[in-house]
């Protein structure tokens, strides 16, 4: 066994039935090879170009593998995040939910989304601070037909992430979406004690990489 594919072994153990977003970004195709052969199908990456280098061949060999995007995504690059992706978990300002709903008329494809909170109102951080998320809820539904299911969230670094995690969780019940992407490598077992349904996890599954990811 490949140490990617015990490394999951491990982890499915720790997390149970909360769904494991395998985050491979700035890894390299052989690692995302292995996962696939320890029977992981969800992935995650940052960046638009990445995730079509990487997984073009790969799904057309396993089409049951599933790409999320958890990077920044710029309005330039909507038409292509729709065709590729099957949940943009980034989805965090007005002009982005427009040029989205631009690009699935133009495609065709329709991928689903989460919305990205600001859940500890950090000014350098990308994501609908808490309080206007259900406004920009009902704009995303409303006024560009996008389907979204869910939220996801990065509390603020050297923090304790609970008191996060609970407040995604709650807003996330009142605004009744299903899905919580919430806890890394770090945290992961902290998020799912408050209510995760997926994590997204690079490190502790691939070890560390190459160049420093965002
Ligand atoms: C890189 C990244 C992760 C994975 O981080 P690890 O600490 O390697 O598990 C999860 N979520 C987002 C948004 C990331 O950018």
């Amino acid at each position: 066994m490949s140490s990617i594919a015990e490394n999951l072994a491990a982890i499915r153990q720790r997390i149970g039935k909360t769904t494991l977003i395998a985050v491979s970004k700035f890894q390299p195709v052989e690692a995302v090879h292995d996962a696939v052969d320890a029977g992981q199908r969800l992935f995650g990456e940052n960046r638009v170009q990445e995730a079509q280098r990487k997984f073009s061949a790969l799904r057309a060999e396993h089409p049951d593998i599933e790409l999320h995007l958890i990077g920044a995504l710029q309005t330039n690059k909507a038409a292509e995040a729709v065709s590729l992706f099957d949940v943009i978990q980034t989805l965090d300002r007005p002009a982005l939910a427009e040029a989205l709903a631009k690009a699935i008329r133009k495609t065709g494809k329709t991928p689903r989304f989460y919305i990205e909170v600001n859940i500890g109102r950090e000014p350098q951080k990308a994501g609908i601070e808490p309080e206007h998320t259900g406004a920009f809820l009902k704009l995303c539904h409303e006024t560009y037909g996008l389907s979204v299911s869910g939220l996801m969230c990065i509390p603020p670094e050297g923090l304790d992430p609970q008191p996060y995690f609970k407040s995604l969780r709650d807003l996330g019940k009142r605004l009744e979406l299903p899905h919580l992407s919430m806890g890394m490598s770090s945290d992961f077992e902290k998020a799912i004690a408050c209510g995760a349904t997926e994590v997204r996890l690079g490190t502790a599954i691939f070890g560390n990489r190459a160049t420093p990811g965002s």
